[in-house]
């Protein structure tokens, strides 16, 4: 979660608190939407590329329609925290990248999803990520 906030707070332009906390709440909820799936078939209905590409638009659409504030900002980070999860585990065991066209699992490395090691290491790069971030302003 860390990885996926601290992303997208590295790749935003926050321009006051305001927004900042935008950026904040929108990629915490984007880096926990894709495990929704935990309990149908895990690892695929939401861990794929179209789900998040498909949810974000719907998300900038909506907040567009409706004149929300930082509705770019919200839904850019909404869209990198999500696809920091599926990055994260296809470190972490593999993910059905392009379900539900195609059933192949893929994966970079093939650690289990509570490797200490992997996971810390994915929390201490959000967390300089975030620090970078914080030091460029
Ligand atoms: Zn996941």
């Amino acid at each position: 979660m860390l990885f996926g906030v601290g992303l997208a707070l590295f790749f935003s332009e926050t321009k006051d608190l305001l927004e900042f906390s935008a950026v904040l709440f929108s990629s915490l909820f984007g880096s926990t939407v894709p495990d929704w799936d935990l309990k149908l078939t895990h690892r695929s209905l939401l861990h794929n590329t179209f789900v998040p590409l498909l949810t974000s638009s719907i998300l900038y659409i909506a907040m567009l329609i409706t004149n929300t504030s930082f509705s770019f900002t919200i839904a850019s980070s909404y869209l990198i925290s999500y696809f920091s999860h599926i990055l994260l585990d296809l470190l972490t065991g593999g993910v059905v990248l392009f379900y539900p066209i195609c059933d192949k699992t893929f994966y970079i490395m093939k650690r289990r999803y509570d490797d200490q090691a992997t996971n810390t290491l994915a929390e201490a790069a959000g967390l300089a990520l975030v620090l970078a971030k914080t030091r460029l302003h």
